[in-house]
Protein backbone atom coordinates (compact mmCIF):
# COMPACT_ATOMS: atom_id res chain seq x y z
CA UNK A 1 0.00 0.00 0.00
CA UNK A 2 0.67 3.62 -0.66
CA UNK A 3 0.21 6.29 1.65
CA UNK A 4 -0.45 9.84 -0.02
CA UNK A 5 -1.78 12.74 1.81
CA UNK A 6 -2.41 15.68 -1.40
CA UNK A 7 -3.42 15.31 -4.70
CA UNK A 8 -3.69 18.74 -6.84
CA UNK A 9 -2.66 20.88 -9.10
CA UNK A 10 0.65 22.97 -7.79
CA UNK A 11 1.43 26.82 -9.40
CA UNK A 12 4.45 27.26 -7.48
CA UNK A 13 7.47 24.78 -8.77
CA UNK A 14 9.79 26.17 -11.27
CA UNK A 15 7.92 27.77 -14.27
CA UNK A 16 8.87 25.17 -16.47
CA UNK A 17 7.00 21.97 -14.36
CA UNK A 18 4.00 24.32 -13.36
CA UNK A 19 3.49 26.38 -16.74
CA UNK A 20 -0.25 27.89 -17.03
CA UNK A 21 -1.97 24.63 -15.92
CA UNK A 22 -0.21 23.46 -12.49
CA UNK A 23 1.77 20.78 -12.08
CA UNK A 24 0.17 16.96 -10.82
CA UNK A 25 1.70 16.68 -7.12
CA UNK A 26 0.88 13.77 -5.52
CA UNK A 27 2.30 14.19 -2.15
CA UNK A 28 3.55 10.68 -0.12
CA UNK A 29 3.22 10.52 3.24
CA UNK A 30 6.42 10.21 5.32
CA UNK A 31 10.25 11.39 4.36
CA UNK A 32 13.27 9.92 4.26
CA UNK A 33 14.81 12.50 6.16
CA UNK A 34 13.60 14.21 9.07
CA UNK A 35 14.57 18.16 8.65
CA UNK A 36 13.80 19.99 11.72
CA UNK A 37 12.74 22.87 9.47
CA UNK A 38 10.27 20.88 7.29
CA UNK A 39 7.44 23.02 5.91
CA UNK A 40 5.21 19.49 4.97
CA UNK A 41 5.63 18.30 8.76
CA UNK A 42 2.21 17.17 9.12
CA UNK A 43 2.90 14.56 6.49
CA UNK A 44 6.91 14.07 6.52
CA UNK A 45 6.85 13.71 9.91
CA UNK A 46 3.38 13.19 11.70
CA UNK A 47 3.02 10.39 8.47
CA UNK A 48 -0.71 12.36 7.79
CA UNK A 49 -2.02 10.72 4.79
CA UNK A 50 -4.67 8.28 3.64
CA UNK A 51 -3.40 4.60 2.42
CA UNK A 52 -4.44 3.81 -1.06
CA UNK A 53 -3.88 1.05 -3.32
CA UNK A 54 -1.91 0.88 -6.48
CA UNK A 55 -5.02 0.89 -8.87
CA UNK A 56 -5.87 4.25 -6.83
CA UNK A 57 -2.60 5.66 -7.56
CA UNK A 58 -2.64 5.12 -10.68
CA UNK A 59 -6.02 6.46 -10.99
CA UNK A 60 -5.08 9.84 -9.24
CA UNK A 61 -2.52 9.99 -11.51
CA UNK A 62 -5.05 10.07 -14.42
CA UNK A 63 -7.29 12.44 -12.22
CA UNK A 64 -4.54 14.63 -12.90
CA UNK A 65 -4.06 14.29 -16.24
CA UNK A 66 -7.86 15.10 -17.15
CA UNK A 67 -6.85 18.12 -14.98
CA UNK A 68 -4.76 19.54 -17.09
CA UNK A 69 -1.55 18.89 -15.20
CA UNK A 70 1.80 19.70 -17.24
CA UNK A 71 3.08 16.17 -15.69
CA UNK A 72 3.15 13.88 -12.59
CA UNK A 73 4.92 15.28 -9.68
CA UNK A 74 5.48 12.46 -7.52
CA UNK A 75 6.37 14.13 -3.95
CA UNK A 76 8.45 12.85 -1.32
CA UNK A 77 8.59 9.70 -3.17
CA UNK A 78 11.52 7.70 -2.28
CA UNK A 79 10.38 5.38 0.78
CA UNK A 80 7.86 3.98 -2.18
CA UNK A 81 10.63 3.21 -4.89
CA UNK A 82 10.27 -0.48 -4.92
CA UNK A 83 6.22 -0.39 -5.01
CA UNK A 84 6.60 2.41 -7.91
CA UNK A 85 8.10 0.89 -9.90
CA UNK A 86 5.43 -1.49 -10.48
CA UNK A 87 2.81 1.37 -10.44
CA UNK A 88 4.64 3.53 -13.11
CA UNK A 89 5.08 0.75 -15.64
CA UNK A 90 1.29 1.10 -15.41
CA UNK A 91 0.82 4.07 -15.16
CA UNK A 92 2.59 4.54 -18.22
CA UNK A 93 0.35 2.84 -20.50
CA UNK A 94 -2.50 5.69 -19.68
CA UNK A 95 -0.71 8.51 -18.51
CA UNK A 96 1.07 10.80 -21.30
CA UNK A 97 2.45 13.40 -19.27
CA UNK A 98 6.16 13.22 -17.80
CA UNK A 99 6.44 12.00 -14.38
CA UNK A 100 8.74 14.04 -12.13
CA UNK A 101 10.69 12.73 -8.99
CA UNK A 102 10.79 15.52 -6.64
CA UNK A 103 12.75 13.84 -3.80
CA UNK A 104 15.03 14.94 -0.94
CA UNK A 105 17.81 13.82 -3.24
CA UNK A 106 19.05 10.74 0.11
CA UNK A 107 18.64 7.72 -1.88
CA UNK A 108 20.75 4.75 -3.33
CA UNK A 109 21.96 4.20 -6.66
CA UNK A 110 20.80 1.16 -6.76
CA UNK A 111 17.12 2.04 -5.59
CA UNK A 112 17.25 4.71 -8.69
CA UNK A 113 18.23 2.08 -11.04
CA UNK A 114 15.08 0.31 -9.86
CA UNK A 115 13.19 3.04 -11.35
CA UNK A 116 15.40 4.13 -14.94
CA UNK A 117 12.89 5.25 -18.02
CA UNK A 118 9.87 5.42 -15.88
CA UNK A 119 10.86 8.67 -14.63
CA UNK A 120 11.29 11.22 -16.97
CA UNK A 121 12.66 14.58 -14.88
CA UNK A 122 14.80 13.94 -11.55
CA UNK A 123 13.54 17.19 -9.18
CA UNK A 124 16.04 16.19 -6.42
CA UNK A 125 17.35 18.32 -3.44
CA UNK A 126 20.76 18.70 -2.84
CA UNK A 127 20.49 19.96 0.48
CA UNK A 128 24.24 19.86 2.45
CA UNK A 129 27.88 19.63 1.65
CA UNK A 130 28.38 19.94 5.16
CA UNK A 131 27.69 16.28 6.94
CA UNK A 132 27.67 18.45 10.67
CA UNK A 133 24.28 20.63 9.33
CA UNK A 134 22.87 17.43 7.83
CA UNK A 135 23.22 15.06 10.61
CA UNK A 136 22.12 18.47 12.91
CA UNK A 137 19.31 19.41 10.80
CA UNK A 138 17.86 16.34 8.87
CA UNK A 139 19.10 13.78 11.10
CA UNK A 140 20.41 11.87 8.07
CA UNK A 141 24.25 10.38 8.04
CA UNK A 142 26.36 10.67 5.23
CA UNK A 143 24.60 12.61 3.30
CA UNK A 144 27.06 14.71 1.11
CA UNK A 145 28.41 11.47 -0.52
CA UNK A 146 24.86 9.90 -0.59
CA UNK A 147 23.16 12.75 -2.23
CA UNK A 148 25.86 13.63 -4.77
CA UNK A 149 25.74 9.95 -6.01
CA UNK A 150 22.35 10.03 -6.55
CA UNK A 151 22.29 13.05 -8.55
CA UNK A 152 25.10 11.85 -10.66
CA UNK A 153 22.77 8.87 -11.53
CA UNK A 154 20.16 10.85 -12.34
CA UNK A 155 22.06 12.82 -14.43
CA UNK A 156 23.26 9.28 -16.27
CA UNK A 157 19.44 8.44 -16.92
CA UNK A 158 18.23 12.30 -18.05
CA UNK A 159 21.72 13.73 -19.49
CA UNK A 160 19.48 15.85 -21.55
CA UNK A 161 17.15 18.75 -20.60
CA UNK A 162 13.97 18.91 -22.87
CA UNK A 163 11.42 21.14 -23.46
CA UNK A 164 8.15 21.10 -25.45
CA UNK A 165 7.10 24.14 -27.40
CA UNK A 166 5.68 26.13 -23.89
CA UNK A 167 8.76 25.46 -22.12
CA UNK A 168 7.88 22.74 -19.86
CA UNK A 169 10.72 19.95 -19.51
CA UNK A 170 10.09 17.13 -20.62
CA UNK A 171 12.81 15.20 -19.33
CA UNK A 172 15.99 16.52 -17.66
CA UNK A 173 17.40 16.89 -13.99
CA UNK A 174 16.64 20.41 -11.67
CA UNK A 175 18.58 19.96 -8.70
CA UNK A 176 16.98 22.30 -6.07
CA UNK A 177 19.02 23.72 -3.21
CA UNK A 178 17.33 25.90 -0.15
CA UNK A 179 19.74 28.53 1.08
CA UNK A 180 19.58 28.47 4.76
CA UNK A 181 20.38 31.15 7.18
CA UNK A 182 24.32 31.57 8.52
CA UNK A 183 25.44 28.67 5.76
CA UNK A 184 26.84 29.74 3.03
CA UNK A 185 30.07 27.73 2.94
CA UNK A 186 27.29 24.89 2.94
CA UNK A 187 25.28 26.47 -0.07
CA UNK A 188 29.02 26.52 -2.15
CA UNK A 189 29.95 23.27 -1.15
CA UNK A 190 26.52 22.28 -2.72
CA UNK A 191 26.93 24.52 -5.93
CA UNK A 192 30.31 23.24 -6.69
CA UNK A 193 29.49 19.46 -6.29
CA UNK A 194 26.60 20.23 -8.82
CA UNK A 195 29.38 21.88 -11.13
CA UNK A 196 31.50 18.82 -10.53
CA UNK A 197 28.47 16.46 -12.06
CA UNK A 198 27.67 18.78 -14.86
CA UNK A 199 27.65 22.41 -15.37
CA UNK A 200 24.83 22.66 -17.41
CA UNK A 201 22.09 21.26 -15.36
CA UNK A 202 19.78 23.39 -14.08
CA UNK A 203 20.14 24.44 -10.37
CA UNK A 204 16.44 26.58 -8.29
CA UNK A 205 18.52 28.43 -5.83
CA UNK A 206 15.65 28.24 -3.48
CA UNK A 207 15.49 31.63 -0.79
CA UNK A 208 12.48 31.06 0.17
CA UNK A 209 13.11 29.87 4.03
CA UNK A 210 11.03 30.63 6.88
CA UNK A 211 11.17 29.69 9.96
CA UNK A 212 8.10 27.14 11.26
CA UNK A 213 7.36 26.65 14.67
CA UNK A 214 9.45 23.59 15.44
CA UNK A 215 12.09 26.41 15.16
CA UNK A 216 10.82 29.10 16.38
CA UNK A 217 14.02 29.64 19.19
CA UNK A 218 16.79 28.40 17.10
CA UNK A 219 19.75 30.01 17.21
CA UNK A 220 19.87 29.96 13.40
CA UNK A 221 16.97 28.96 11.73
CA UNK A 222 14.36 31.43 13.50
CA UNK A 223 15.16 34.20 10.97
CA UNK A 224 14.59 34.27 6.87
CA UNK A 225 16.94 34.63 4.68
CA UNK A 226 18.79 37.99 4.39
CA UNK A 227 19.12 39.42 0.70
CA UNK A 228 22.80 39.65 1.05
CA UNK A 229 23.07 36.20 1.91
CA UNK A 230 20.67 35.18 -1.38
CA UNK A 231 22.87 37.69 -3.08
CA UNK A 232 25.70 35.75 -2.26
CA UNK A 233 24.58 32.36 -2.67
CA UNK A 234 23.73 34.33 -6.52
CA UNK A 235 27.32 35.12 -6.88
CA UNK A 236 28.43 31.52 -5.99
CA UNK A 237 26.13 29.88 -8.73
CA UNK A 238 27.80 31.63 -10.95
CA UNK A 239 31.58 31.28 -9.09
CA UNK A 240 30.91 27.40 -9.55
CA UNK A 241 30.69 28.03 -13.56
CA UNK A 242 26.78 26.63 -13.20
CA UNK A 243 25.16 28.20 -16.10
CA UNK A 244 21.17 26.83 -15.92
CA UNK A 245 19.32 28.15 -12.89
CA UNK A 246 15.80 29.59 -11.58
CA UNK A 247 16.78 32.37 -8.48
CA UNK A 248 13.22 33.70 -6.33
CA UNK A 249 12.04 36.49 -4.81
CA UNK A 250 12.78 36.43 -1.44
CA UNK A 251 9.28 38.12 -0.79
CA UNK A 252 7.85 34.47 -1.57
CA UNK A 253 8.97 33.13 1.46
CA UNK A 254 5.63 32.89 3.05
CA UNK A 255 3.27 30.39 4.43
CA UNK A 256 0.78 30.70 1.71
CA UNK A 257 2.95 28.42 -0.52
CA UNK A 258 2.66 25.16 1.62
CA UNK A 259 0.33 23.04 0.26
CA UNK A 260 -3.45 22.41 2.28
CA UNK A 261 -3.29 18.36 3.79
CA UNK A 262 -7.18 18.25 3.77
CA UNK A 263 -7.58 14.42 3.76
CA UNK A 264 -11.39 14.56 2.84
CA UNK A 265 -10.32 16.47 -0.53
CA UNK A 266 -8.42 13.40 -1.35
CA UNK A 267 -11.23 11.21 -0.14
CA UNK A 268 -13.62 13.19 -2.56
CA UNK A 269 -11.27 12.35 -5.14
CA UNK A 270 -11.10 8.90 -4.31
CA UNK A 271 -14.83 8.01 -3.38
CA UNK A 272 -13.58 7.04 -0.07
S1 LIG B 1 13.38 16.50 2.75
FE1 LIG B 1 11.80 18.03 2.48
S2 LIG B 1 9.88 16.95 2.96
FE2 LIG B 1 11.55 15.70 3.77
S3 LIG B 1 11.71 16.32 5.93
FE3 LIG B 1 13.19 17.53 4.73
S4 LIG B 1 12.12 19.44 4.21
FE4 LIG B 1 10.57 17.91 4.86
Amino acid sequence: MFKIARVGLHHFEEPCLSGKRGSGTIFFSGCNLRCVFCQNFEISHGGKGLEVSEDELIYCMEYLQDLGAHNINLVTPSNYTVLLESALKRAKQTVKFPVVWNSSGYETVQNLKKIEGLVDVYLPDFKYSDDVLAWEYSHAKGYYEVAKKAIAEMRRQRPNDVFDNDGIMQEGVIVRHLVLPDALENTRGVLNAIAEIDKDMFVSLMGQYFPTPAVKDHIKLSRRLTAEEYEEATDMFFEAGLKNGFSQELDSATEEYVPDFDLDLLKNILNK
